[in-house]
């Protein structure tokens, strides 16, 4: 199967009110410009450079998401253009965001990422750390917080995986009622990746990151 055809089926079996992120990291624009012909227009990269040398080059009302680990050094670099970073994991990092959005003349919206995952090596914030940055949060006139972001373990167990879908979702829900109950931008619950989404729907996801069963596998 090609990937418009992925595309296809995809955009058919997803619920209403679900947003497809194709992650098209490491693939040459040739597959990303084959996803955008079949009518693909929110796209998700993992590395500042990559993203932006894609940018230059394909269609202008693509919408680009930042998912990857973003380093501070890189906000300038993607500020311009991006209209989506999943992965804030640290006050810092939203400060940067916050100065870069400003000179750009923007607002930029962003998804907090949560840990909840076995392995250590995932970023993000870990929910007693979540709660005690969304305390301390300044005042961020350029960036709005739309929700949040998070991966579950990469296991076959599904009652494992659909247990830390859960515990996100329920932050989603309490942040939702709590800290950003007067925010009407906070509704996005950004979780499920190819060999996931369906349990991460199941668990409310309103937003999937899909990779690898869209544009086959990466080189790296
Ligand atoms: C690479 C990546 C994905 C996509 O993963 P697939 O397994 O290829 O669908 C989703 N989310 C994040 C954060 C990623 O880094």
């Amino acid at each position: 199967m090609d990937i418009a055809q992925h595309i296809h089926e995809l955009q058919k079996s997803l619920p209403k009110g679900v947003t497809l992120v194709a992650v098209s990291k490491f693939h040459p624009v040739e597959a990303l410009q084959e996803a955008y012909d079949a009518g693909q227009r929110v796209f998700g990269e993992s590395r500042a450079q990559e993203l932006t040398a894609k940018q230059k080059v394909l269609p202008k009302d693509i919408e680009w998401h930042f998912i990857g680990s973003l380093q501070t050094n890189k906000v300038k670099d993607i500020a311009p253009f991006i209209s989506l970073i999943h992965s804030v994991d640290s006050l810092r990092l939203l400060n940067e965001i916050e100065k870069q959005a400003a000179k750009n003349e923007r607002i930029i919206k962003v998804l907090l990422e949560i840990h909840v995952a076995e392995e250590e090596t995932k970023h993000g914030f870990s929910l007693t750390d979540c709660h005690k940055m969304i305390k301390q949060l300044p005042d961020l006139p350029h960036v709005k917080i739309c929700g949040i972001m998070g991966m579950a373990t990469f296991t076959d167990d599904n009652v494992q995986v659909q247990k830390e879908f859960h515990q996100l979702s329920e932050l989603f829900k309490e942040l939702k009622q709590t800290a950003f109950r007067d925010s009407k931008d906070f509704s996005i619950l950004s979780m499920g990746m190819s060999h996931d989404y369906k349990l991460a729907i199941q668990e409310g996801s309103n937003m999937i990151r899909v990779g690898t069963y869209i544009f086959g596998n990466r080189e790296y």
